[in-house]
């Protein structure tokens, strides 16, 4: 890579998982296991309801602790959404915006995601909005349209200055919770697809700069075969990052592929 190297993120998605206990036992087992960590970021993102206890276990430890959503005011009458100020109050940094699964079971859209995304960006959160094709688009050799659409929609509507602040995540969904990893080469091709729709809509330099993590199966035994490619800057990991090992095992496969 010619410009300045991207710092690569580990981000862990715990979806609908873990009590305000779990997550107590699973610091105090995963902090110890990445102790050494330097080169990489580390995340991770719980349910609404066990983001104090991830704070207050990972405390002055580095591991920054996220969202899984968001909503786009402020407060208001909206039953069951959170904000993004009060992410920030309860001491997250990032939020996952624009996840598959909010997608399919959820209604969100593009435009959503857009709302979402500046707002959270208002708060001074960093969002890592998410983008992937299903199986269907990929065999229908639709993959790249379908990314673009989703690009354009989300990051694309923001201005310079805010998709400067933001990560993205490519997750084909045929990839997620499925066991199937993308192969480190479709991944790079489909990141270097996504780095020149930033490039159209932003700039070269704005292009080369931005973050762009994988999801979909990332385990410990594939994380260094996708860290080699230098095109991927990190992951987003949900069911391995549900087990302190096997999250501290991916986190120092990252480490070790610098
Ligand atoms: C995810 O939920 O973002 C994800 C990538 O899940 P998994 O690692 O389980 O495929």
């Amino acid at each position: 890579m010619s410009q300045a190297k991207r710092r690569r993120v580990i981000a862990g998605n715990w979806k609908m998982y873990k009590t305000q206990a779990d997550t107590r036992a699973f610091f105090s087992a995963f902090l110890p296991l990445v102790r050494g960590a330097r080169a990489c970021d580390i995340v991770v993102a719980p349910p609404f309801t066990s983001i104090p206890a991830a704070v207050e276990a990972s405390r002055d430890s580095g591991v920054a602790i996220g969202g899984q959503d968001v909503f786009w005011e402020k407060e208001g009458a909206f039953t069951g959404e959170i904000s993004p100020p009060m992410l920030v109050e309860a001491g997250c940094r990032y939020v996952i915006i624009g996840h598959s699964e909010r997608r399919q079971f959820f209604g969100e859209t593009e435009q959503t995601v857009a709302k979402k995304t500046k707002a959270a960006l208002v708060a001074g959160l960093t969002p890592i909005v998410c983008v992937g094709e299903l199986l269907e688009h990929r065999e229908a050799g639709r993959t790249e349209e379908v990314c673009e659409r989703q690009f354009l929609g989300g990051p694309g509507a923001l201005t310079p200055e805010e998709f400067s602040r933001i990560l993205v995540a490519y997750e084909p969904v045929w990839a997620i919770g499925t066991g199937k990893t993308a192969t480190p080469e479709i991944a790079a091709a489909a990141h270097r697809f996504l780095r020149k729709c930033a490039e159209r809509k932003f700039s070269a330099e704005q292009a080369r700069a931005v973050r762009i993590l994988y999801g979909g199966s990332v385990k410990p035994d594939n994380i260094q075969g996708l860290m080699a490619q230098e095109e991927l800057d990190g992951a987003l990991v949900g069911g391995a990052s549900l087990d302190a090992k096997s999250f501290a095992s991916i986190v120092n496969g990252c480490e070790a592929a610098q």
